[in-house]
């Protein structure tokens, strides 16, 4: 991988941590002392003092993951992830056509095939692409953050890398940072928030980028609005004059169906994988490594979520977290080795199902969602 150098930095930096102060309380939650546990870091791979000096944790799991990223081919490294991407556009001309059958089955396949389409582009699609993940060129990389997230996702692109990478990547589970709080309405009722509000994520998302678009160059903002409305625009033409709906409230309607179809589960994954897991305080906060193994939490394989979402977002959000330059599928070829090197470690390695997260939102909502989470400190690993 030539791009590897600027990738890899986050382990780099982790040279010269402070790992060694060796059997500590580890773990305390700020008011509750809810979690104490004694680290017994002398037995990890024989490492302590001044070895962990020179080796951090995140250093030794970044070459072995460095190590399956360079065995391994184009197709895996990104030609897996582009070939579901492009077989959701290949889903988009049937779609169209099945829209213009009269007979209900057949509209319903439609309707269904262009939800699941819109929701791997513009899901799946946007997030690799805000990654740079589609691309080993910058160039290219640009132009993909562009095409997903301004043309298909109806974002600003520039929005979108600062808010995912800069700052959701960057300062996971800080608070007032990363803190996913861009999340929480905390004014809505529970029942509402978790299973109504999402519906209108097709609304609220273009004008939200269009909030964003303040104190930007002309030139920015008029790109991104010629963009928005190119891909929306170019999906209400098609369902007219392909699909021939004959009113353009009809096919507004079904374009808000087709983009709506998954943005419930788009917004508990949001949620379910960082909300009520350790909170970080921006000037005491731990490691990396320590960040994301406290602070992002796997939910279980899910073949319409892997496949819909990607795995990045689904079952490997800690690998994803710890290593954001990978695609899904590498993600996902990485996992085996970095939940055992976790576990190794006595790092968390935190999964949880999708039902048992919504029920913990639910019966949690003010807790979770409304007041402001604690601050946990990692002692002795700061
Ligand atoms: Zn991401």
């Amino acid at each position: 991988m030539q791009n590897v150098p600027e990738e890899w930095r986050g382990a780099r930096d982790e040279r010269g941590g402070r790992e060694g102060r060796i059997g500590e309380t580890l773990v305390k939650r700020k008011g509750d002392h809810r979690e104490e546990m004694k680290g017994e870091w002398k037995e990890n791979g024989g490492m302590c003092g001044e070895e962990v000096e020179k080796e951090s944790l995140m250093m030794e799991l970044t070459r072995l993951v460095q190590k399956i990223v360079k065995e391994s081919s184009w197709w895996e490294r990104r030609g897996i992830d582009c070939s579901i991407l492009a077989a959701a556009f290949l889903c988009l001309p049937p779609a169209f056509l099945l829209l213009g059958s009269s007979q209900v089955q057949l509209f319903l396949a439609g309707m269904l095939l262009m939800g699941v389409a819109h929701a791997v582009i513009t899901v799946k699609g946007t997030h690799l692409a805000s990654h740079g993940a589609l691309s080993e060129s910058q160039a290219w990389g640009k132009f993909w953050a562009v095409f997903f997230i301004e043309i298909c996702g109806s974002f600003s692109a520039r929005a979108g890398i600062q808010g995912h990478i800069k700052m959701h990547h960057a300062h996971t589970n800080v608070i007032g940072l990363g803190d996913s709080s861009v999340w929480k309405v905390p004014f809505l009722p529970r029942t509402v928030y978790l299973f109504i509000a999402p519906l209108t994520v097709p609304i609220i998302t273009p004008l939200v980028a269009l909030a964003h678009l303040r104190g930007h160059s002309l030139a920015h903002i008029l790109r991104t609005v010629l963009m928005v409305s190119l891909g929306l625009y170019s999906q209400y033409w098609l369902l007219i004059h392909v699909s021939g709906f004959q009113s353009p409230h009809s096919a507004l309607l079904c374009m808000l169906v087709c983009r709506a179809m998954f943005s419930v589960p788009y917004i508990h994954v949001n949620i379910f994988q960082h909300i009520g897991l350790d909170m970080f305080s921006p000037t005491r906060r731990p490691k990396r490594i320590y960040q994301m193994t406290h602070g992002v939490l796997n939910l279980p394989r899910n073949v319409v979520l892997d496949w819909i979402f990607g795995h990045s977002l689904i079952n490997c959000h800690v690998e994803h977290h710890l290593f954001p330059f990978l695609s899904d599928n590498m993600c996902l070829k990485v996992k085996p080795v970095v939940s055992k090197y976790l576990t190794e470690k006595r790092l968390p390695y935190q999964q949880d199902n999708y039902l048992s997260r919504l029920q913990l939102f639910f019966n949690k909502y003010q807790e979770l969602m409304v007041f402001a989470p604690p601050i946990t400190e990692l002692v002795g690993v700061q």
